[in-house]
């Protein structure tokens, strides 16, 4: 059964101010479920939960989906455990926070409806013996409530869904969430779908194709592309993202620190000056051997097309060229790289 997202999972803080999700070796792609990884949810996101969810269902309930998706995550639970969630909420509420005139309190937090069932509220219709009235209100809070009474089920990840969630809610009509497991599966594949939330990606260096490949044959350990380009053309950010290196790097193998506003050669060890940008999804682009200190600094923010410097041959390069990397991670390592060519063309853009 597939896990929701890889362990070891840590969150960053950029320098941007936006929270973004660094994952182990075990994660592979570059897409996010929705709401994951720094990927807001857009309008089409939204509206395609939605119209998974099935007729009727809205932005709203689509926001909520989500966030109970997020916290099945945060506790490394099994998209199942997603499943039953939303069959439940739409059996018990269409997935609305409901408030009711039984628990006068509950109306004091934001709501999407009322309801009249008992002293049930929220989008599970959790009763007040479950929690403080805040938490069952509260579509994170109550979502975990769900999910704890969940995972104290024996063997609930072999029960068939309305079993499953029977035996959570205790509910007086256990067939009744059956009729919802094709929405809530379909849902659950929109968001763990990902999001497609980098935006629109360019070429770096517009005209200028690749001279050298990533990982070929000749140089199993090149872990980008050589773009043609001459020396003094504008290198322009492949994608909106933050500035989070610049540096020079240009060193002698003895480790002797060499100057990046001259021509390094094959023998000068380093990148040269370069820029790294972190995008969201978890990618990251590198920019190598630049003319001359790069024109962004570690903080800014960028928007793709955006100069970022100008093509030169600083650090380990035979002569004028870009080096492009593509990274899956904002930690980037030998093993996080990605083939550059692969990655712009899911983005549209041929290198
Ligand atoms: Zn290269």
């Amino acid at each position: 059964m597939k896990r929701l997202l890889a362990i070891g999972a840590v969150l960053l803080v950029l320098a941007g101010g936006c929270a973004v999700l660094v994952l182990g070796a075990a994660q592979q792609a570059h897409r996010f479920p929705i709401g994951i990884g720094g990927c807001a949810a857009s309008a089409a996101d939204l509206e395609a939960v939605a119209a998974a969810l099935g007729d009727g269902y809205g932005e709203a309930q689509a926001r909520h989906a989500i966030t109970i998706w997020q916290t099945a995550a945060e506790r490394d639970l099994p998209e199942q455990a997603v499943v039953v969630a939303l069959a439940t909420a739409m059996q018990e509420s269409r997935i609305r926070v409901l408030s009711n005139p039984a628990v006068p309190e509950s109306e004091n937090f934001p709501h999407d409806g009322e309801g009249f069932d008992h002293d049930s509220i929220g989008i599970f219709q959790q009763r007040p013996h479950w929690g403080d009235v805040a938490v069952l209100m509260d579509p994170a809070g109550s979502a975990g409530l769900f999910f704890d009474a969940l995972e104290r089920i024996d063997g609930w990840e072999d029960l068939p869904v309305t079993v499953a969630a029977q035996r959570v809610q205790v509910s007086a009509y256990p067939d009744a969430y059956a009729k919802h497991e094709d929405g809530a599966r379909a849902a659950v594949a929109a968001i763990g779908g990902g999001a497609d939330c980098s935006g629109e990606w360019m070429h770096p260096v517009a005209g200028f194709g690749v001279v050298s490949g990533w990982r070929s044959a000749e140089r199993p350990t090149h872990n980008g592309v050589d773009l043609g380009a001459p020396r003094g053309t504008a290198i322009l950010a492949a994608a909106a993202g933050d500035v989070v290196k610049v540096v020079c790097n240009a060193h002698t193998p003895a480790g002797r620190q060499l100057s990046c506003d001259v021509d390094g050669s094959p023998n000068v060890m380093g990148c040269g000056w370069y820029v790294e940008i972190a995008h969201a999804e978890g990618l990251l682009t590198r920019y190598c051997h630049l003319r001359e200190r790069p024109e962004v600094n570690i903080g800014d923010t960028v928007a793709a097309g955006d100069l970022l410097g100008y093509v030169g041959s600083s650090g380990r390069s035979s002569g004028p060229h870009l080096h492009l990397e593509v990274h899956r991670s904002h930690a980037p390592t030998f093993d996080t790289a990605l083939s550059p060519v692969e990655l712009f063309s899911s983005k549209g853009v041929a290198l």
